[in-house]
């Protein structure tokens, strides 16, 4: 064969020329405009609407086009991304974004965040990136103190509390049907093999029974049980169905903090309980984890150290960017034997933690670098303070809004959540009225861009859930949404939509 002589380069090539001024200018010009755009953004988020203004129709004007046939310049590029996404970015990065589970990010995480896209390692293996790979060692070890799981369980960095369900899940069903038996890992769930069962209240999050179909147990395998009162599983209720279901292997799903009420489990009767029965037991803990950080509130995860696996987040309670979450394990062989992998071509060493033996990803984004950041920049009293304070106002606001008149207090719990709804007061109103107007009260609420709440249904009433997971929340911005909810409340019937 011949070999091709190389072509000599041409300085004058366009191509290359465009490559070099690229290294030379590029990377100042568009890294300095988006720290200018960042900085005007956060500026913005106390005096701009919480609230998208600009509508689906506005932004897919704005943002659809034909996809250009050549090259645009960088700059121009992330200055008509600003402009056209303008107003259509929810406002949650601030105080005054109350609603579903949603964090804001710390500066130092967000500073940590960018270096992780500047350095753009690979944190599939301690051999692409030893830093990202030490990084998370630590990360796993202060979580572990902070969270009051033992040091010995294994753990994972994953995108969020649905890939830790996934991750813990995995390791639960290797580490069940072992002792069938079954090896889940090369049998799968093939019809002989025995059926799991996963036992768990009706407060749980729709994520476990993704978590659930994605494994291939099917949604059919979950058993729902009802929640006491208190929104908690009941030990006789739970009793019952691990005897009804003790032919087979059993999951135990509890909750740390349920969405609406901020419920949580009796862990130090249910655990000990399901251990009797040889389940495991799996706690959701997405935000309500974070309690055993704080400790005035450490006392509702009691006994929740004794559970098999936990998963929670970072890009909640933590403020860490998105995606952030945590699983955790106390068996670590079930848990590496579910996800590790092994092929000629990968490097491993015996002293080092590659992640591709613990996440279900393979390439991945060095995800440690920002909780590694937090949890430095916090500390273990920075933390404490942020749980109670994100608790402090959610229940400020609770009882402030649900003494306005035409506003109930439905439920205040003891943690960052709680549930109000308004009353229609009308003559001869039935709880389909007061639906209704509850409803029409959280919309107008976000119309007004003061505040942002969202809805939801609980036990067949319409409520507006409160939630406070950001660290940016002060008092301020406490007095400025129930204002804005009062003024709201003072118009009361006019309101066009409330008649
Ligand atoms: C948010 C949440 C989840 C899902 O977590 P993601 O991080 O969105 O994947 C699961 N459980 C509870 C209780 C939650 O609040």
């Amino acid at each position: 064969m011949e070999l091709k002589e190389q072509e000599p380069r041409d300085p004058r090539d366009p191509r290359i020329m465009n490559q070099e001024k690229m290294k030379g200018s590029t990377f100042p010009t568009v890294l300095r405009s988006a720290l200018e755009h960042a900085l005007q953004f956060l500026e913005g988020l106390e005096t701009n609407s919480v609230r998208p203004m600009a509508s689906l129709p506005d932004l897919r004007r704005r943002l659809t086009k034909p996809l250009p046939d050549n090259p645009t310049d960088a700059k121009q590029v992330l200055d008509e991304l600003m402009a056209s996404t303008e107003g259509g970015i929810m406002g949650n990065a601030g105080g005054l974004f109350f609603a579903w589970a949603i964090g804001g990010t710390l500066p130092v995480a967000l500073a940590a965040d960018w270096l992780t896209s500047t350095w753009n390692q690979n944190a599939a293996l301690s051999d692409c990136s030893p830093a990202a790979a030490v990084t998370e060692e630590v990360c796993g070890m202060w979580l572990k103190e902070l969270l009051g799981l033992p040091s010995s369980a294994s753990f994972a960095l994953v995108s969020g509390c649905q890939m830790a369900h996934t991750t813990c899940l995995a390791a639960a069903c290797n580490g069940l049907l072992a002792r069938y038996g079954w090896d889940h890992e090369l049998d799968g769930l093939a019809s002989a093999a025995p059926r799991i069962r996963v036992l768990s209240s009706g407060q749980r999050h729709g994520s476990i029974d993704r978590s659930v179909r994605l494994l291939g147990m099917g949604s059919r395998c979950v058993v729902e049980l009802a929640a006491g009162e208190n929104g908690s599983l009941a030990p006789v209720t739970l009793n019952e169905a691990l005897a009804e279901y003790s032919d087979g292997p059993v999951i135990v799903v509890l909750q740390a903090g349920d969405l609406n009420i901020g419920a949580y489990d009796p862990f130090s009767e249910l655990i000990p309980l399901a251990h009797l029965w040889g389940a495991w037991v799996h706690i959701d803990g997405a935000f309500g984890l974070w309690a055993a950080a704080s400790p005035t509130h450490r006392h509702l995860l009691a006994g929740a150290e004794q559970a098999d696996s936990w998963a929670t987040d970072g890009h909640k309670w933590l403020n860490v960017p998105y995606d952030s979450g945590y699983a955790f394990a106390a068996h670590s062989e079930a848990h590496r034997n579910s996800m590790s992998y092994r092929a000629s071509y990968l490097t491993h060493h015996a002293d080092a933690r590659d992640q591709i033996d613990w996440n279900p990803e393979w390439s991945r984004r060095g995800r440690g670098f920002a909780t590694y950041a937090a949890l430095h920049h916090l500390g273990k009293t920075g933390v404490a303070d942020l749980i109670q304070r994100c608790c402090s106002h959610a229940q400020s606001l609770l009882v402030q809004i649900g003494a306005l008149p035409g506003a109930e207090l439905v439920w205040k719990s003891s943690v960052n959540r709680g549930l109000v709804r308004f009353l229609d007061r009308r003559a001869d109103t039935t709880l389909a009225d007061h639906n209704r107007w509850t409803d029409t009260l959280i919309s107008a609420v976000a119309e007004t861009g003061e505040a942002f709440f969202s809805g939801t249904t609980w036990r067949g009433q319409r409520c507006m859930r409160v939630s406070v997971l950001n660290w940016q929340t002060d008092e301020d911005d406490v007095s400025r949404a129930v204002a804005a909810i009062g003024r709201i409340l003072e118009q009361g019937h006019a309101m066009p939509d409330g008649t």
